[in-house]
């Protein structure tokens, strides 16, 4: 009972808040898919139909009412049953009450999918694109649902997350503005696979409602995250060759111990020696030149392994042998390499399970997200942007 009572307490709020304040965005969703045939189900509120901007249904859309919608040479067939309504270019469901929900299903899309708000169905060629247009701190509920629902259930953590999400989805705004819509819900911007169900993320959502995290000159922040960062985060210049302020390396003891924060893997030593001679040359068949690449310590981050002549990213050799960070050392015995790495993820910027730790140990959410980004501040984006 005391589930549904908070589940219904938070969804009345954000029925009500995005009416006091609201920015809407539009997402592209099922980005990833190719998708020949959908059906688009009411869920809740009522829809007025739009099909290339003529209002075709005399009554709006209600609760269980569907269309069809299937790509026909290049343009969008819509049925309803087994009526056939028309063809057009776009069709556009606007929601008309404050609980609008609709569904998507087709058998080629993994699952059904549930969105609120608003949808628009664009023929592209031989594709139909998805844009929902949803209020702004709906999407960022629904980001952290995709993208962290099970890492934690602490109300704390979900308002890191959410400021963090709503940071970077306004950071990247003008990212597909030019294929028509903000943002595509893959992970090239942000996982968002629909309309958060979890009260804890909606109430972590709106106790951060408008937050978003600013540097020393105001300006969004590039909010990178990961999942642990084995005791110490990565300066982001070792990863992307920017530097930035806010994303250097720091000591971070709240990482070690979490479930991420230790790994191992065995390497068959032939295997590591042939990378090290594609990649650098001839000279790692030499024993003497072989010893160097068997032992390497890292107590401390270290970006660059310097070999003789060489001078070897770390993180090139995660990836080359999909290590869950660049944060290792090298051990051999027999004819294995032994790898002992530390953390999970690229290490910069906020720490997933150190953040966890911080809440657990009763830090507040800016606390924590000033001591991974440092030298920012939380601010409403009111104050920084006009809409
Ligand atoms: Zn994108």
């Amino acid at each position: 009972m005391k589930f549904r009572n908070t589940l219904f307490f938070f969804l009345i709020l954000f029925l009500i808040i995005p009416s006091l304040y609201s920015v809407n965005i539009k997402v592209r969703v099922l980005s990833e898919y190719k998708v020949k045939s959908v059906d688009v189900k009411i869920a809740s509120g009522k829809y007025m139909i739009l099909c290339n901007n003529v209002k075709v249904f005399v009554e709006d859309l209600s609760p269980d009412e569907a269309l069809t919608l299937t790509l026909h040479n290049n343009q969008i067939r819509v049925e309803k049953g087994i009526e056939l309504i028309g063809t057009y270019n776009f069709i556009e469901f606007v929601g008309k009450k404050y609980n609008n929900i609709f569904c998507l299903n087709s058998s080629q899309i993994d699952r059904k999918r549930t969105y609120e708000e608003h949808l628009t169905v664009v023929a592209n060629g031989n594709d139909m694109v998805f844009v929902n247009r949803i209020d702004l701190e709906k999407y960022v509920a629904g980001v952290v649902q995709s993208e962290v629902f099970g890492s934690s259930e602490d109300v704390e953590f979900f308002k890191i997350q959410a400021t963090a999400s709503r940071t970077y989805a306004l950071a990247n705004i003008n990212r597909h503005l030019k294929e028509g819509y903000n943002l595509c819900d893959a992970v090239h911007c942000q996982a968002y696979k629909g309309k958060c169900t979890k009260p804890d993320i909606l109430r972590g959502t709106f106790e951060s409602f408008s937050d978003v995290i600013v540097d020393s000159s105001n300006k969004l922040i590039t909010a990178a995250y990961h999942s642990n960062s084995g005791g110490m985060t990565e300066d982001a210049h070792n990863i992307w060759q920017a530097k930035v302020p806010y994303l250097r390396s720091i000591i971070d003891s709240f990482s070690v111990g979490a479930k991420n924060y230790e790994w191992g893997k065995n390497i068959p030593k032939q295997q590591w020696i042939n990378y090290f001679i594609s990649k650098y040359g001839e000279n790692y068949k030499k024993p003497e030149i072989q010893e160097e690449i068997f032992n390497f310590t890292q107590n401390e981050r270290i970006a660059k392994w310097v070999i003789g002549e060489d001078t070897i990213p770390t993180k090139n050799i995660r990836e080359y042998f999909s290590l869950r960070s660049s944060f290792f050392s090298v051990e051999l015995a027999n004819d294995t390499v032994y790898l002992h790495g530390k953390g999970y993820g690229h290490g910069v910027g906020l720490s997933q399970e150190g953040a966890i730790q911080m809440v657990k140990k009763g830090y507040s959410y800016i606390d924590i997200l000033q001591f991974y980004y440092s030298q920012t501040q939380v601010v409403k984006y009111t104050e920084i942007i006009d809409f």
